[in-house]
């Protein structure tokens, strides 16, 4: 057992993209998107991000990230912040078996078959490999 399929097929659920907060994004994360969307931080601002402190996040609209589409996923996936992408193999996962178990019941793609030890031996192999 050691490819990513071993321990996480996304089941294309958008959970994780609900709620009534989303990711941060730094400083490429912001570059990207307005690359891909091809607008200014001004556009980006008055449209799609809500800046709280300096902390720049996407906007929620009845309660999801508002790139969530129910029938498409992600509508700026390729811009789409990294946090997004590394979603929901977060290192945490490596140190404390509670974040395995919190992070295991929000994601039904993970594979719920697996003690933190077997997940966490395939997840380590993937990251030696990256
Ligand atoms: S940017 Fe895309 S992947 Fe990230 S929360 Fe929004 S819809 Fe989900
Ligand atoms: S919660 Fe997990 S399975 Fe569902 S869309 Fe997000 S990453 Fe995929």
């Amino acid at each position: 057992m050691s490819s990513l399929t071993d321990i996480f097929t996304c089941a294309r659920c958008g959970y994780c993209c609900q709620g009534e907060t989303t990711v941060s994004l730094d400083a490429d994360d912001q570059t990207q998107m307005m690359a891909k969307l091809g607008l200014s931080r001004e556009e980006m601002e008055a449209k799609y991000w809500r800046v709280t402190k300096g902390v720049v996040q996407m906007r929620i609209i009845d309660h999801h990230c508002i790139f969530y589409s129910p029938e498409q996923g992600c509508t700026v996936h390729e811009g789409r912040p990294w946090r997004c992408g590394q979603w929901p193999l977060h290192p945490s996962i490596l140190t404390d078996e509670n974040n395995f178990r919190a992070i295991r019941e929000s994601c039904p793609g993970i594979n719920q078959n697996l003690s933190w030890e077997e997940f966490c031996t395939v997840f380590r192999r993937l990251l030696e490999h990256e």
